[in-house]
């Protein structure tokens, strides 16, 4: 027998998923039922096929009886073969329809976790950055992987489980009672008999289990840190030796301990099981026989066997309904945490009333703005600037000063914690979401090129761009002449990541890729990782024509960047500390004249040597 769960997991709660079992309420099954509903149909089926192979399942045993009463001591070889058919044809009968119950089964339990992974996927698209940046990646992937396919395991075997089980008992039951009610309630006090001690041996065998691989994992621990280089090192110069030997040796007999016993604990087990199981069927067979002989003359050998094989039918189901509950337990854990996702509001989300203007020029407006990522820290302090339409501006400041921050509030990564910013003088968040982040491209400092060709990387700005628009794009972006010299030329594969191209041509790439999708406000997001002055030169040569044809931002760290640019912010600490001209500031003795003299200075000399 399987000392497993039908899910092929332990059938014992651990103390965690104890601590953890949630509440199961009405609103909880309801909710479940709602993603069962839609398939009423194929689950009435399931339900019909269940019960007729449970019934089908226990004919069999109750043909056994009139196969000895009517064709073995009633000596009639007709009789005998007619029954014989019969019971081999109702066996075939109650397989077949149990191929078509787990098709069924399957195809709901498919089509299932295909709705919830739809909805699951489609709700993680509209959270927000900061629960892409809060959460373990890990974990969305198990929520998205693991724990819908469990529910797939919860309706293919939990649900169909205790229904199977439930009927065959109950047709089990019918079925000796109408042989014979002494022996049925025999029968009856028979079961637990032998489905408790197997399960108490059962738990404790898991118990064991456990403490043992706590052991283990002990161990593991010990060789990894004393056997490894600098632990060896480390034991070596403090003559830790001894005592490292001695807890070695500790752990080392505490696991052999563990493990005879838990070898020991599945020997008695299987005493248990093999005493047990032979106790119940020769206890029913002598009160039948003592019924037979003394009391009941009705009663013949035929139905005392048929008794016997029934018995023998009830031990499976019995034992799988007790463990139903570990599973029933485990299920709602399961949907209770897919639930808690599909729960998480969706926090930046086109207003219901949003507006999205016929068309858009590119003016941006920081009015008094404040953002924090968390509560503790005000990231941004009260920004206030304005960008026209066909102007440029260039942010500079020192690292960690708020840039990215700034940029991501334009399209709405991050919504303001206090006051606004503004899209052609309406608020971001009250603008159609689609038409704000259509209307502003962004070129990140760490450029994301997702494995397939270079023309498939550009295409995901604009599926419907020409050849000619796509090519226009490169050019402009300084990366066409680049691109065909390659052999594959645009289909060539940039491996994952991007990996397979360099940090410029990959940021080239992504120029070429914001200027495809065309937006009314472009932001650069300069990469800080520097360059080689060649890759730079390349890079400069393709943002500074751009700044002065299109309305943009620039996180600027490039002296040729902050030159081509309009104004200039200068940020520090969240807040916006100097505007002007580079002349106005330069000479000014403030944070750009200071920037200026470290960062961007010593850049020209760069630049004159390359
Ligand atoms: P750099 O020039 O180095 O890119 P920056 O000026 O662009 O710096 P930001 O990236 O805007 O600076 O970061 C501003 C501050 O906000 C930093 O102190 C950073 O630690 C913090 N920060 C950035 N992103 C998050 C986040 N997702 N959650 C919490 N804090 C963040």
């Amino acid at each position: 027998m399987s000392m497993r769960g039908p899910g092929g997991r332990n059938q014992f709660l651990t103390e965690e998923e104890k601590k953890n079992a949630p509440k199961v309420t009405k609103e909880l099954l309801a909710r479940i039922f709602s993603y069962l509903a839609p398939y009423w149909k194929q689950m009435a089926i399931v339900l019909i096929a269940i019960i007729a192979s449970s019934v089908l399942s226990i004919l069999p045993s109750v043909l056994t009886g009139k196969i000895i009463d009517e064709g073995l001591l009633g000596r009639d070889l007709n009789r005998l073969i007619f029954l014989i058919v019969l019971s081999l044809a109702v066996t075939l009968g109650s397989n077949l329809i149990g191929v078509l119950e787990s098709y069924m089964n399957t195809w709901i339990a498919q089509h299932i976790t295909y709705d919830m992974r739809n909805q699951m996927y489609a709700h993680l698209q509209k959270m927000s950055q900061s629960f892409f940046t809060s959460n373990n990646q890990g974990d969305i992937i198990t929520r998205m992987t693991s724990d819908i396919s469990g529910v797939q395991q919860i309706i293919t075997n939990t649900f169909t489980s205790i229904l199977s089980n439930t009927i065959t008992l109950i047709v089990a039951l019918v079925a000796m009672f109408q042989k014979n009610w002494v022996l049925a309630v025999t029968g009856i006090i028979i079961v637990p008999l032998f489905t408790l001690p197997t399960r108490k041996a059962g738990k404790t065998r898991w118990t064991l289990t456990q403490e043992s691989q706590a052991v283990n994992d002990q161990i593991n621990g010990i060789l990894n840190e004393t056997l490894s280089v600098s632990g060896q090192l480390l034991v070596k110069v403090f003559g830790m030796e001894k005592f490292e030997y001695r807890k070695y040796r500790r752990a080392n007999e505490k696991m052999i301990k563990l493990n005879i016993r838990e070898s020991m604990a599945g020997r008695w087990f299987r005493v248990v099981i093999s005493t047990v199981s032979s106790v119940g069927p020769m206890l029913l067979y002598l009160v039948g026989g003592i019924l037979m002989m003394k009391y009941n003359a009705d009663l013949t050998v035929g139905d005392i066997t048929v008794l016997v094989t029934l018995l023998g039918r009830m031990y499976g189901p019995v034992n799988s309904l007790l463990n139903i509950q570990v599973e029933w337990i485990r299920s709602m854990a399961m949907f209770t945490r897919i639930f808690g996702y599909y729960d998480m509001p969706v926090e930046i989300e086109s207003a219901p009333d949003a507006i999205t203007p016929s068309e858009a020029h590119g003016n941006i407006e920081f009015k008094n703005v404040y953002f924090q990522y968390n509560p503790e820290r005000m990231i941004l302090k009260d920004v206030s600037f304005k960008l026209e339409s066909g102007h440029s501006i260039a942010i500079v400041g020192p690292s960690g000063s708020g840039k990215s921050t700034m940029i991501n509030l334009i399209p709405r990564l991050y919504d303001v914690t206090e006051g606004s910013v503004e899209f052609d003088g309406v608020d971001v968040r009250k603008l159609d979401l689609e038409f704000l982040r259509k209307n502003v491209g962004i070129v990140t400092q760490d450029t994301y090129l997702f494995n397939g060709t270079i023309r498939e990387n550009l295409m995901y700005a604009n599926v419907h761009a020409s050849i000619e628009e796509m090519e226009e794009a490169c050019k402009k972006a300084n990366i066409h002449d680049y691109i065909m010299k390659l052999e594959k030329g645009y289909d060539t594969p940039v491996g994952n990541r991007g990996l397979k191209l360099s940090g410029g041509e990959k940021q080239r790439i992504s120029i070429a890729r914001v200027l495809l999708k065309n937006p009314a406000v472009m932001i650069f997001d300069e990469a800080t990782a520097s360059l080689d002055s060649i890759s730079e030169k390349a890079i400069q040569d393709a943002i500074d024509p751009l700044i002065d044809s299109r309305t943009s931002i620039l996180i600027a760290h490039r002296l040729s960047t902050i030159l081509a640019a309009d104004e200039i912010l200068v940020v520090k600490d969240g807040t916006i500390v100097e505007r002007g001209t580079h002349k106005d500031l330069v000479s000014a003795g403030g944070v750009y004249t200071e920037l200026y003299n470290t960062q961007f200075k010593p850049q020209i000399t760069e630049l004159e040597a390359a």
